[in-house]
């Protein structure tokens, strides 16, 4: 039976940035992966960029970002419904993460135009999370990391609190001073999403991994360890109804919504397609999808639309007359023609700036369109299908500023947590893009640190 000072559990961004700090403070360090290697990486491998705080221009970073305006952004996107000591301190850190990255192997880009704008906040990686993943893996195997894939842990064995093994699905024991919980969210676990959210959930996509299904989080809650987060809660998209059931990862998100008319499976609207630009709204389209019948919706165009938004992985379905559009999608034909007649009706004259608001809004139209509100008449049509895309799951550990895992009756000994699986405590409700990287990149560095300092 093999003995670590820290066994981390997990392959992606939060654990190899824990397993790195561990075996740079000299901690034995061994990673724990459920996915066999070609698969390694979770989520993180999926991601393109890195949200930043910054007082002047850093690496490809321009101009400033300060603590401030970071939580600001993100007392919107939540809503306040976040942990402000563990917020400000994700923040703060970011600054310090940056060049570590860099130290580490991971090269940065300047942002490439596109919907978001980022190139103030968000670094991007040359070569993706992929290229990322990559680099520290390598750094791990150049320190002396032990990895192991195809290693799902089961069951993390805590006696009165105190974690002494991990147990792997075939009964091998893994034995350490400390552990880092770094296995993510639950939402590959079908069962458990149907069972957070209802009857419906198992229409959802799953934009990432396959692994991250939650059984560790689920074994130490079941232990007494303390959970922060609403199950119902995740980030949650609108994507291409045609992508995989898991993993399709970024090109599936489609934008084409400010410039459509959007309609569900009895060809009726449902929400303002125009309520705000697309970075500040493409987030909330997940859970609005979800809530229709079936999960389905279908996003209808012009010929006037295309060119304005980032063109989806997947061929829309094209007719020259609504009639024909609403045949192959399979929605029923008069419903859509009178729903895009009475749309037609209320839309009003003005001047048209995609990506901007231009206050260009239908007129006693319920729901309204708020903005880029133009009569859907000139063929081709396009027609995109929806689907909830969920990123990940908000349900978590509960844990210090240390990011030490809280039991019932204060912090586990010896038990860390960092990533996705922590998220909760952070993100209550929405989201703001590159910061489940910073949160990774923040509580893994410290949970690292911190798992070797007590193992000695
Ligand atoms: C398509 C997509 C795009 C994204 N883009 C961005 C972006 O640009 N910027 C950003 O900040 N965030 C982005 N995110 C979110 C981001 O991926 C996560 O917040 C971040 O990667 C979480 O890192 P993590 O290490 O906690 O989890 P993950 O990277 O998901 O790693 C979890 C790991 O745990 C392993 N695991 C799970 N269960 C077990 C078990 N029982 N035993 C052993 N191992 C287990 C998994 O195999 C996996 O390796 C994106 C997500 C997706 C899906």
């Amino acid at each position: 039976m093999a003995q670590y000072d820290v066994v981390v559990v997990g392959g992606g961004n939060a654990a190899l940035c824990a397993a790195i700090e561990a075996a740079e403070a000299g901690a034995r360090v061994i990673i724990l992966e459920s996915a066999p290697e070609h698969m390694r990486g979770g989520n993180s491998r999926h991601t393109r960029n890195f949200r930043c705080m910054h007082d002047g221009p850093l690496s490809v970073l321009t101009d400033s970002y300060g603590e401030e305006e970071y939580y600001d952004d993100l007392l919107r996107v939540t809503k306040g419904q976040t942990d402000p000591a563990l917020a400000r301190l994700a923040i703060r850190e970011s600054e310090a993460c940056l060049p570590w990255m860099e130290q580490h192997g991971v090269i940065f880009q300047g942002a490439l135009s596109g919907t978001l704008s980022l190139d103030r906040t968000n670094a991007f990686f040359l070569g993706g999370g992929k290229a990322l993943v990559n680099a520290y893996y390598a750094c791990a195997e150049d320190l002396g990391i032990a990895i192991r894939y195809t290693a799902e842990v089961t069951h993390i064995d805590l006696s009165e609190g105190r974690f002494t093994a991990a147990t792997l699905a075939d009964g091998t024991r893994i034995e350490g001073r400390a552990v880092v919980l770094a296995s993510g969210g639950f939402q590959a676990d079908l069962d458990w999403l149907t069972r957070a959210w209802g009857p419906g959930a198992e229409n959802f996509l799953i934009r990432g991994t396959p692994y991250n299904r939650g059984v560790v989080l689920r074994d130490v809650l079941d232990q007494g360890a303390q959970s922060v987060g609403d199950p119902t809660q995740c980030h949650c998209v609108a994507i291409d109804g045609r992508a995989p059931k898991f993993d399709g990862g970024i090109v599936t998100r489609l934008d084409c919504v400010p410039y459509a008319l959007v309609v569900n499976r009895d060809g009726a609207r449902f929400y303002d397609e125009g309520e705000d630009v697309w970075p500040k709204r493409y987030a909330i389209w997940g859970r609005l999808v979800a809530g229709q019948p079936d999960q389905i919706a279908y996003a209808i165009t012009d010929q006037k639309a295309q060119g304005l938004f980032m063109p989806p992985v997947f061929t829309p379905v094209k007719a020259d007359t609504l009639e024909g559009l609403a045949q192959v999608l399979g929605l029923p034909g008069t419903a859509l023609a009178d729903t895009v007649a009475a749309y037609n009706a209320a839309c009003r004259a003005g001047t048209f700036t995609p990506g901007a608001l231009d206050g260009l809004a239908t007129e006693g139209l319920e729901p309204p369109k708020t903005n880029w509100a133009r009569p859907l008449d000139t063929p081709p049509y396009y027609g995109y299908m929806l689907r909830p895309g969920v990123t990940f799951t908000y349900l978590g550990l509960k844990v210090s500023e240390r990011a030490r895992v809280q039991g019932a009756l204060g912090p586990l000994p010896n038990v860390w947590a960092a990533g996705e699986i922590l998220a909760g405590s952070i993100l209550g409700q929405g989201y703001l893009a590159g910061f489940g990287m910073t949160i990774g990149t923040v509580f893994g560095r410290i949970a690292g640190q911190e798992a070797a300092a007590h193992a000695g």
